[in-house]
């Protein structure tokens, strides 16, 4: 075992009150299937367990990094050299009449159902997009031109000085796939989004139309891949360009590298078919990225998150 300071899981035993595991191969938890293991692993599932995991590894200077879902990620062969932290903190209240609160670990489709419940719309967009409340929020998930970022209020983080602090959402400066948390090591604990009152018929409705646009165009549950593999390029113009027609008209589908495969049904995915390393899919993606800049100059970026190994050296 390498990356913690020897003593690191009797203390988190002692100060988080529940014990770590050890070498917890990360295939297991990303819906890509890909990746090596993880030195320590603790999933938290209350806001007590999140804030002592991360101050304490913050306390070791261990290397850590918080996960939701598992959806968007792509962890290395290599593994993790330190802590992953799985968030399962999980809770769904009203806070008004037209806001509700969610724990960041609660799933987007928990939530989506307990606003059906309630009948309370807005949130449809998001049907069938896999994850946590926080890690749509890190990346300002969104579908149909709605994005989550439209809907939060505020939220509460633990900031870098392990406080609670309450922002808005102005503290986030959303935009396409991106919130101001791609470069703080804030933690989201809980969100609060706007909603509108609305009959469950009508939001029951919305989410079948959605998922049935779902269902034609992105690959079927049982098949390994991270969503949409790059973000959509935007022209000068400042028009969304589709990534996946850039990626069709350069030959991408049926592309492979290994196990690594661009999905028949739809260009911008990387699906796993068994085995793919983390390897291969950066080599299928650096060629899909090379094909795109020679015949567009365009330069694709990644929508797909890598979580490198070890800590990114200064
Ligand atoms: C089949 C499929 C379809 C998809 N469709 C869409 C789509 O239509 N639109 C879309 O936007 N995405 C889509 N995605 C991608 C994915 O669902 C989203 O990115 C989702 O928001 C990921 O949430 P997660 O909880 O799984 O986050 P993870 O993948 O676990 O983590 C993503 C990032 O968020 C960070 N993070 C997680 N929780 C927190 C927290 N509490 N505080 C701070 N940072 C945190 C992590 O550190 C990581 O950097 C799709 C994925 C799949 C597999």
């Amino acid at each position: 075992m390498n990356g913690g300071k020897r003593d690191f899981p009797e203390r988190f035993q002692n100060t988080v009150g529940k014990p770590l595991d050890f070498s917890v191969r990360l295939s297991d938890y990303s819906h890509f299937k890909i990746g090596g293991e993880a030195d320590y692993f603790f999933c938290a599932r209350s806001p007590h367990e999140l804030k002592k995991a991360i101050t304490l590894a913050r306390e070791f200077s261990l290397y850590h990094t918080i996960m939701g879902g598992g959806y968007n990620l792509l962890f290395e062969d290599e593994g993790f050299r330190g802590l992953v932290i799985k968030n399962q903190v999980e809770k769904i209240d009203r806070q008004d009449k037209e806001l509700i609160r969610c724990a960041s670990g609660s799933l987007l489709k928990d939530v989506l159902e307990w606003c059906a419940e309630h009948e309370l719309g807005g949130l449809e967009f998001m049907a069938g997009i896999p994850g946590t409340v926080g890690g749509a929020v890190y990346g300002n998930a969104g579908a149909f031109d709605e994005e989550i970022g439209d809907r939060v209020v505020e939220a509460v983080l633990y900031d870098k000085s392990d406080k609670d602090v309450r922002i808005s959402r102005e503290y986030f400066s959303f935009d396409y796939r991106y919130s101001s948390l791609k470069k703080r090591p804030d933690v989201v604990l809980e969100v609060i989004l706007r909603v509108e009152e609305c009959r469950r018929s009508q939001i029951e409705a919305n989410i079948a139309k959605n998922m049935e646009w779902r269902t034609k165009r992105h690959p079927p549950w049982d098949i390994a891949c991270a969503g949409s593999f790059f973000q959509n390029p935007v022209s000068l113009e400042g028009k969304k360009i589709a990534a996946a027609q850039l990626l069709d008209r350069v030959g991408a589908k049926g592309l492979r590298e290994g196990d690594a495969m661009v999905y028949d049904g739809h260009a911008n995915f990387i699906i796993n078919r068994g085995h793919a390393c983390a390897s291969d899919v950066m080599s299928l993606a650096s060629e899909l990225k090379r094909r795109v800049k020679e015949e567009f100059g365009i330069d694709l970026k990644y929508e797909v998150i890598h979580v490198p190994a070890r800590p990114p050296s200064r």
